[in-house]
């Protein structure tokens, strides 16, 4: 597009820094990497088009944040290290003040999670941001959906729901109380990619996946890859107040765009959770289940509900 070279260089240079020596970056061709001895490489791209991936109404700020963010937390998932990540951005126009905006904004995420922009692709159309990110895991370590077994707990980051609740205050479909809309819309437009969990997935986790699409679903890809069942267990959801009082955990329950992760790790690592706990209050840990050789159910104060059998999710304990 017209003037995309001085866009490039005025917005897109010098984004994010890495341990881990890129030897071409921005400018030519293509990047060239060198990939350390011992480790492997690991690769996830995600796009986000204004108006399904974030409301219209969102800032500049927000979107660099969440198009990196949601990125990252796939490598959070599978246990990796950020490294370098490419952005194909697609712009209705040239709107410096927008681009200034996102360009520090995805500075400053990039910064903080040690992920350099090493080249990417610009063009006009309506609004869409597609990253593609690279990592590093030492040899064999990643971990997966598929390894899941009977008798594993089933662990989630943080509080599931926030962000569905956010979503749906901004859409005016529901009010909140101000401390819990803070939180919630804080979490739709600012999830944090919980890198922080990497080692501890590395060293305890048979399996992890991130939760983009809500909770039951996303566990289902597990328990589909390895080939095993699960119970979990409603009261022990780690949710905010308001969910709790209104009994609305649909919202931790189906309800997307979390990106905390969920894992199974085996029982006898279970006071690993609580060392975890003490150390890191920021990103605690909640047991909520156990994953079982066959079926699918959530257990709640009525009785249990199949799972399986559910398609929308939209109304539990109702
Ligand atoms: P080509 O025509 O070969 O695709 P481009 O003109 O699209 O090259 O890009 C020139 C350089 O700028 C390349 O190194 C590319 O990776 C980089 N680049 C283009 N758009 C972006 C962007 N949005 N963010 C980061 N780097 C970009
Ligand atoms: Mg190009």
């Amino acid at each position: 597009m017209p003037g995309e070279f001085s866009l490039i260089d005025q917005y897109f240079k010098n984004v994010g820094t890495t341990g881990q020596l890129s030897r071409l970056g921005i400018g030519d061709d293509a990047a060239v990497l060198d990939v350390p001895a011992g480790q492997q490489l690991v690769m996830s791209v995600d796009t986000l088009v204004a108006g399904v991936h974030f409301p219209e109404t969102t800032s500049a700020a927000d979107i660099a944040h969440k198009a990196l963010a949601v990125n990252l937390s796939d490598l959070a998932a599978m246990g990796a290290t950020p490294a370098w990540f490419l952005l194909s951005i697609t712009l209705p126009e040239v709107d410096q003040a927008w681009l200034s905006e996102f360009s520090d904004g995805l500075k400053k995420i990039a910064g903080q999670y040690e992920i350099e922009l090493i080249g990417g692709d610009t063009c006009r159309g309506p609004l869409s941001i597609t990253v593609q990110v690279n990592g590093l895991v030492d040899k064999d370590k990643y971990v997966t959906r598929s390894g899941a077994k009977p008798g594993d707990l089933i662990v989630v980051s943080g509080e599931p729901g926030n962000a569905a609740l956010g979503l749906a205050f901004l859409q005016k479909k529901i009010s909140l109380p101000k401390e819990i809309e803070d939180l919630a819309v804080k979490a739709i437009n600012r999830p944090i990619p919980r890198l922080c969990l990497s080692v501890f997935l590395q060293e305890y986790a048979n399996a992890a996946i991130d939760l983009s699409d809500g909770l039951v679903g996303d566990l289902k890809h597990i328990l589909d890859k390895s080939g095993v069942g699960a119970v979990i267990r409603q009261a022990d959801l780690p949710v905010n107040n308001w969910i709790k009082q209104n009994n609305a955990y649909q919202y931790a329950l189906s309800g997307g765009d979390d990106y905390e992760l969920c894992l199974t790790i085996p029982e006898k690592h279970r006071d690993q959770i609580e060392t975890w706990n003490q150390a890191n209050p920021d990103c605690l840990l909640h047991e909520i289940g156990e994953i079982t050789k066959s079926g699918y159910y959530l257990t709640t104060t009525d009785g249990s509900i199949d799972l399986t059998r559910q398609t929308g999710f939209q109304h539990f304990g109702d």
